[in-house]
């Protein structure tokens, strides 16, 4: 259930010294609340209706636990639980939280080119030791399509985000940088959340990370991991939930329509895993990433080969 502005105003009037807080905490409050609602159910008489309505206290234990995570005083806290106690117990999960607001973009922003991914350079700003606009942030971009294979939310498509620093030329994209009139990729040393796969196509890192685990202990294979992947996360969360059976309903209309295919393959698992394997060895030796450049991504094969 929605928590209404009017019960918001009238907590604040009940208990002005809420505004000496700040909205996170009390979000925090009711997130905690939520996750311990079955137990603070059964805490309670088993006479007490706790299906329909919330239980009228907070238990001692709880009330005080979540005082000490939120900082708030006890007092205010089971204040709070009286005010906002029915809204907590009828909230929706984080994933249900999740997933309605990723099917939101889904279903009414794609068409409007509103995308609930967006992948970028991790600094807005040029990190070339020698260039001499390192001040101001960079705005030559050119934006492109992306398709995003993440561990949590399906197939996204992305909007993704190339900075050119007109001070010295370097080329920054998410992953790796690309100086001015070089051939040579440059990775980031700290490990992107998507790892590019091909010109066009992302891997969530712990995705990455399963399938090298899936690899080395399971031997499974990369063809496999694929498929696997396209029946057990490449479905949107929406219609997991609502099917029993275990064979989703791949690619709806909306992924049809994407402007590249968002079909995962063989080669973007074998990818991920090299380049997933490469960076942290990178970063354990304390170097960068350096592969070849030619403007389309690199097979798996050709980065081993030159990395
Ligand atoms: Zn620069």
């Amino acid at each position: 259930m929605p928590i209404p502005l009017e019960l918001v105003h009238r907590v604040f009037h009940a208990y002005p010294h809420v505004l000496a807080y700040d909205l996170e905490q009390i979000n925090e409050f009711l997130k905690l609340c939520y996750a311990e609602r079955e137990v603070i159910a059964l805490i309670h008489h088993a006479t007490i209706d706790t299906i329909t309505q919330a239980p009228p206290l907070l238990p001692e234990i709880h009330a005080a636990w979540i005082a000490d995570q939120t900082n708030l005083p006890l007092d205010l806290v089971n204040s709070l639980w009286g005010a906002f106690k029915d809204a907590i117990w009828t909230m929706a999960s984080d994933s249900q939280e999740l997933a309605a607001r990723v099917q939101r973009f889904v279903e009414s922003g794609w068409d409007k080119g509103i995308s609930y991914k967006t992948l970028a350079p991790p600094s807005k700003k040029c990190i070339n030791d020698a260039c001499r606009d390192r001040t101001s942030e960079m705005r030559k971009e050119t934006i492109r399509d992306g398709i995003v294979f993440t561990f949590d939310i399906g197939i996204q498509w992305a909007k993704v985000i190339h900075l050119t620093c007109i001070g010295c030329g370097t080329n920054y994209r998410s992953n790796y940088y690309i100086p001015r009139g070089s051939e040579t990729r440059i990775y980031y040393q700290e490990l992107p959340e998507y790892l590019q796969v091909d010109d066009h196509h992302y891997v969530d890192a712990r995705l990455a990370n399963h399938w090298t685990t899936s690899l080395l202990i399971g031997a499974t294979a990369a063809t496999s991991l694929a498929r696997i992947y396209e029946q057990s996360f490449g479905c949107n969360i929406e219609e997991l939930t609502r099917q029993y059976y275990s064979r989703p309903q791949m690619l709806s209309q909306k992924l049809r329509r994407l402007p590249f295919s968002p079909k995962l393959n063989t080669d973007h698992v074998w990818t991920a895993f090299i380049v997933l394997a490469l960076l942290r060895d990178c970063k354990v030796h304390g170097v960068r990433l350096r592969v070849p450049h030619d403007g389309e991504q690199r097979s798996s094969a050709t980065i081993v080969m030159y990395a």
